[in-house]
């Protein structure tokens, strides 16, 4: 399986939810994003569907589906922009609680 393969297996088995933050995510349509889940055009890329390597590749993380997850551009972007990126695990609860602040996305997809 190729990777853009593996992601969407992962989106459609997280229901189309950042592994992250939970928020809805599009693979292929902003425009659609937008009028669907009210946000404006310019903020869906945020959104954007990725294919998050839970093991990072610099630590030897692979392309293999178990060690795929999908996740938003911004979650994603985000946990590798650290040295030494927080485990999934520990991510997820950081950005839980930013979220709980309004403290994440600059939109809140409906
Ligand atoms: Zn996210």
């Amino acid at each position: 399986m190729n990777i853009q393969t593996i992601r969407t297996k992962a989106f459609q088995r997280q229901s189309g939810r950042c592994t992250y933050c939970n928020c809805p995510m599009w693979q292929s349509s902003p425009d659609q994003y937008a009028v669907e889940h009210q946000v404006r055009l310019s903020q869906t890329h945020e959104f954007q569907c990725t294919a998050e390597h839970l093991l990072p590749r610099c630590e030897g993380g692979t392309d293999a589906a178990s060690n795929i997850a999908a996740a938003c551009w911004f979650c994603n972007s985000r946990r590798h922009q650290a040295k030494r990126p927080l485990s999934p695990e520990a991510y997820r609860a950081k950005v839980q609680r930013r979220m709980k602040k309004g403290g994440w996305h600059s939109a809140r997809p409906t």
